[in-house]
């Protein structure tokens, strides 16, 4: 019995927290920011992964906001889509005309890991993490409905980090 409830709290952990994280291009550029800005990884590793969980606190919007109204695939692609738009950013704001910078990736995959962690559940159903992706999915906010206030937040991170460069 105690073992079914269990279940069925994992279970609705994974659908619950493929509704609540924010856009992956706000992860990553946060993350690019500090690691530029904390050169010991020691110290910006380990921030860039628990800055995730305070960002996805924000009430925000993002994929996930009407992401079962989608089908599977289309999830997939426009995850994809935010995917490659952060890296392709961060290579702009960040990488371009500088030797490359193996912290800043490795930086920026910390900041992204909770996503990351979480995809083989939404798309293939296979929970690897329930635990961390349980806590994701309690630390989430995803109040705003609506786009352009669901963004704001999203907007003035990126704003304030593009100003600190
Ligand atoms: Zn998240």
């Amino acid at each position: 019995m105690a073992e079914d409830y269990q279940v069925r709290i994992d279970l609705s952990a994974c659908f619950f927290y493929t509704s609540k994280t924010m856009l992956l291009v706000t992860h990553a550029l946060a993350g690019a920011t500090i690691v530029t800005k904390i050169k010991n990884p020691l110290f910006s590793f380990p921030f860039a992964f628990i800055f995730h969980f305070l960002m996805d606190y924000i009430p925000h919007w993002d994929l996930g906001t009407s992401f079962n109204k989608r089908s599977k695939l289309e999830n997939f692609i426009l995850a994809s889509l935010d995917g490659m738009l952060s890296l392709f950013l961060v290579f702009v704001f960040f990488q371009r005309n500088k030797p490359f910078s193996s912290n800043l990736w490795l930086g920026v995959g910390c900041s992204l890991l909770p996503d990351l962690l979480e995809g083989p559940a939404i798309f293939f159903g296979w929970q690897l993490f329930p635990r961390l992706n349980y806590f994701h999915s309690n630390i989430s906010h995803q109040k705003s409905q609506h786009l352009l206030p669901g963004l704001l937040p999203q907007i003035t991170i990126l704003v304030l980090v593009l100003l600190w460069l």
